[in-house]
């Protein structure tokens, strides 16, 4: 039971440490969230294929060159002209334009460009690639994600945008003639970063650098990762629950078995305990009741026999010269004959009889229901019985008999004591006889 207790405190103990660990894990997560998911990573020119083009395929007369053959240093010359003048600056992932980035879990960009020239604006494009619009054999056909700003910002120190300050620029998506869903930016599949001149374009050199570029984003948008903390409670919760069902019932069932147990044990007590109270008023040779429990089987009832007027009549009898035979044939043969004498008797006898070893080689029988008269008929039969009865090696042996009823006014003692008396007096006139003692 001890351990038992000890063993719920510990498990209580165990429960109790891991509901704290999760509550401070929930906490962590809850506070340190931005850091747990921010994820990111950068490309430079070593990421992809580069290249600048101007506007000479719409037939304009503008250059352009790349100046560092490693890097990602570029210049042109914007042309003085009537078409509209640009240059730009690529760096591709895929060359065959289909598999690109996934920047979808993004939401910053950091680039690290440098400018100088007499351009305002610069434009920044992240085109994505989508079958459902993009042709690879077609180059404009990738979606134009625009985000357009200062030329003067561009320092070569870090600029940052917000991924959701993109627009798909307005020409690209009429010409495509696409479905109003299809108006907003997309970063699933991105297969180039470009950088070119802006809206509003100046004649004259125009030098770039681009180091590199920069994402940083989420992991998991917040949305979800709340959805995750309240599920592993919820998860938690239902485990707990399992565990303790499942306890609960190893519980249920160790007790109950252990309540059959119990039960067994205490059946096999009151067996005991009836075996016990048997052999106490059993005498152990003869299998006959012994003086106790005569006795007490004389007691049950005997009031309202008094009262019935139900008479009770008492025969006691001693073997004659027993101890010759003990001290002729052995200890062990008395003992049989003892016995033999035993089974004689309760063999005659009604089973209303209580016959009982009143101790040596002495004996009473209790006949109730049963008057002197009959009672001496009684011992009579019986003495003949003995004496006519061979008790093995042609031992034969006889008995001498006091009977006596139970007078109204007589306690069950004086019953015995008057029996034993007429017992007496049939060893004195000479064995082998039944004395009646009179009625009181
Ligand atoms: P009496 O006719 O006067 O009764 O003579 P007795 O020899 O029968 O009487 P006594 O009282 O002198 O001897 C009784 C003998 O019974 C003595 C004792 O050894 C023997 N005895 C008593 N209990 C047992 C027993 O359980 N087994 C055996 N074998 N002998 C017993
Ligand atoms: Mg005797
Ligand atoms: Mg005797």
């Amino acid at each position: 039971m001890a351990e038992e207790n000890q063993q719920r405190l510990i498990s209580r103990v165990w429960m109790e440490a891991a509901l704290a660990i999760f509550v401070a894990l929930t906490l962590v997560a809850i506070v340190a969230e931005r850091f747990i998911l921010q994820t990111g990573f950068t490309v430079d020119a070593n990421d992809g294929m580069i290249s600048v083009y101007n506007d000479s395929v719409d037939g304009g007369i503008s250059t352009s060159a790349i100046i560092d053959p490693e890097g990602t240093e570029w210049r042109c010359v914007l042309a003085d002209q009537a078409l509209y003048s640009y240059c730009g600056f690529e760096l591709i992932f895929d060359q065959a334009r289909v598999d690109g980035l996934d920047l979808r879990n993004y939401d910053r960009i950091k680039i690290w460009l440098a400018y100088e020239g007499p351009t305002e604006t610069i434009r920044l494009y992240l085109r994505n690639h989508d079958p459902v619009y993009s042709d690879p054999e077609r180059y404009d056909t990738t979606k134009y994600n625009q985000l357009e700003f200062d030329g003067a910002l561009a320092t070569g120190a870090p600029l940052e945008f917000s991924m959701h300050d993109f627009f798909v620029a307005n020409w690209w998506f009429q010409r495509q003639r696409l479905s109003p869903e299809m108006a907003h930016p997309q970063f699933d599949n991105v297969i180039i970063i470009e950088v070119q001149t802006g809206s509003d374009p100046q004649p004259g050199p125009h030098w770039f650098r681009l180091e590199k570029v920069e994402f940083t984003g989420q992991v998991l948008t917040s949305e979800r990762w709340y959805q995750g903390i309240v599920g592993s409670w919820l998860g938690g919760a239902l485990l707990f629950l399992g565990l303790r069902i499942v306890r609960l019932n190893r519980e249920l069932r160790r007790k109950s078995q252990r309540e059959r147990e119990l039960l067994e044990i205490n059946s096999l007590l009151d067996q005991r305990g009836r075996q016990l109270e048997q052999k106490a008023k059993t005498d152990p040779l003869t299998g006959a009741f012994n003086r106790i429990g005569i006795e007490g089987a004389l007691k049950i009832g005997l009031a309202e026999r008094r009262r019935a007027g139900r008479p009770l009549s008492i025969v006691m009898l001693d073997v004659d010269h027993f101890k010759p035979i003990n001290d002729t044939y052995g200890h062990a043969v008395g003992d049989r004959v003892l016995t033999g004498l035993s089974l004689l008797v309760q063999e005659s006898i009604r089973s209303t009889d209580l016959f009982a070893r009143w101790g040596g080689e002495e004996f009473a029988l209790v006949c109730q229901d049963t008057d002197l008269r009959d009672a001496a008929a009684i011992a009579e039969k019986l003495r003949l019985k003995i004496a006519l009865h061979d008790f093995g090696n042609e031992i034969k042996v006889t008995a001498s008999f006091g009977v006596a009823t139970l007078g109204v006014r007589e306690s069950l003692e004086q019953m015995f004591e008057r029996a034993d008396q007429a017992l007496y007096q049939a060893k004195e006139q000479g064995r082998n006889r039944v004395v009646v003692s009179g009625s009181q």
